[in-house]
């Protein structure tokens, strides 16, 4: 139940607002209008094209915040009610975005247009209207290490110098034009800089937040049960489409790659700090991660496969993994990052936010969900062709 004594973490009554969140319909906009029905006062006006996520927060009229949200499906690229909407809230948050690897480098002009272009009038209109902006970037405009470019056995690679990310230090690094795969990290760069700019040239309000790998249920889509059969979702959704399925996991280029993983419920935790503290939250850009659950994605697959038998109880496969090459998975001009170790010095200090699920922890309750809600509708989409038959 909302209570009505939350105090911020100075000590101040928080008072209620009123919240647009544009792209409120998909995995982090769930989970974020999850957190503010279910323990805030504030309003949302949750823009969308879908809403298939938030729809048990959106019927039956009965629930008890059933008067703090309400959804607008509109296309924020051609739709005139969108400065409408921000100027009844207090504050924005863009959620918009084409973010799946697949798309990057396939569809670089959709990538493009929907991070950078598309968020332009959103970013226009809070500052003509003087409203507060908390807009998601992204863990890759880091894109490479410095690291990387060392020789595999350098002894500098083990020094976090020449690794760990920090936001007001650390380099971008991205491939070549003809690396598409940095499409999107670049338009995400550009509106960075653009809203940064409209702070200290036109005292917009804004904060950056830069997800490192927000992973849990709802994230993407199982491809041929509630999206594309073709479609490639991140690589939660992927291993996890390949345990349902009872097919090896694909590494891709070895599965060598690192990340760092955390819990959408920490991290959406790390955003109601930020909500509810604009005087340390404004003209900051925070890396938002869990620098203690890292892998390489082959220890990803590893583990991923060792809990979902656990909880499946269901015996895995004798030969759990296969390698595939970038280019066969991803297609020309997928290029990737090497590690990403989020430095969490700045949001320590701003927000006194850590993370606390461990990579295997946030996997069992995960892959617990993925399982109550796909295996049935994979088992019958599995032997649909041969019962036809
Ligand atoms: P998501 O794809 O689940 O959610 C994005 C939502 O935006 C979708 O519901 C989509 O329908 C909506 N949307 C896209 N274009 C729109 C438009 N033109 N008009 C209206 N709605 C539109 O992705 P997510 O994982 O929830 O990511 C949210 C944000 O966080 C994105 O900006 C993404 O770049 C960033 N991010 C997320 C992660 C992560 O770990 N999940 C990592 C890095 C960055
Ligand atoms: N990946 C993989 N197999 C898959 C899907 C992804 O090996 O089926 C790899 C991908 O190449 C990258 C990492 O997993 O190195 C994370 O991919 P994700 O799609 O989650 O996005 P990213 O972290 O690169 O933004």
């Amino acid at each position: 139940m909302a209570s009505t004594a939350r105090v911020d973490l100075d000590g101040n009554p928080i008072k209620a607002m009123t919240i647009c969140m544009i792209g409120a319909g998909g995995f982090i906009g769930s989970h974020l209008c999850e957190k503010l029905m279910a323990e805030t006062p504030h309003k949302v006006l949750a823009v969308d094209v879908y809403n298939d996520k938030i729809k048990h927060l959106l019927e039956p009229s009965s629930l008890p915040w059933a008067d703090r949200i309400q959804f607008h499906r509109i296309n924020i690229k051609n739709d005139s009610r969108l400065e409408g909407l921000i100027k009844m809230a207090d504050l924005t948050i863009n959620l918009a975005a084409i973010c799946t690897p697949a798309d990057y480098n396939t569809r670089p002009l959709d990538t493009i247009y929907s991070n950078f272009i598309d968020a332009l009038p959103v970013v226009k209109y809070c500052s003509e209207n003087n409203k507060r902006l908390i807009h998601f970037s992204t863990c890759e405009v880091y894109g490479k290490t410095i690291g990387s470019f060392l020789p595999k056995d350098h002894p500098l690679r083990q020094d976090p110098a020449y690794f760990v990310l920090k936001e007001d230090e650390s380099p971008c690094i991205f491939g070549s034009i003809e690396k598409q795969r940095w499409s999107y990290a670049c338009a995400k760069q550009l509106i960075e800089r653009l809203i940064y700019a409209e702070g200290a040239e036109n005292g917009l309000e804004f904060t950056i937040v830069r997800p490192f790998n927000w992973i849990g249920p709802r994230m993407d889509f199982i491809p041929g049960i509630d999206g594309p059969s073709e479609g490639v979702p991140r690589v939660l959704a992927c291993f996890s489409n390949n345990l349902l399925r009872r097919e090896p996991l694909k590494l891709v280029d070895g599965g060598e790659s690192q990340r760092t993983f955390i819990y959408i419920k920490d991290a959406i935790e790390a955003v109601l700090l930020m909500i509810e503290n604009p005087a340390r939250a404004n003209d900051h850009i925070f890396n938002v991660g869990n620098p203690n659950n890292e892998v390489t994605v082959r220890q990803l697959a590893e583990m991923m496969t060792e809990v979902y038998s656990k909880v499946s109880g269901e015996p895995s496969l004798e030969v759990p993994t296969v390698d595939i090459s970038s280019k066969e998975f991803y297609g020309e001009g997928y290029d990737d990052s090497d590690k990403r170790i989020p430095d969490m010095t700045i949001i320590n200090k701003q927000l006194g936010w850590d993370p606390k699920t461990s990579l295997w922890d946030l996997l069992e309750s995960t892959l617990t969900y993925q399982h109550r809600t796909y295996a049935e509708a994979v088992k019958q989409a599995i032997s649909k062709p041969l019962a036809s038959s």
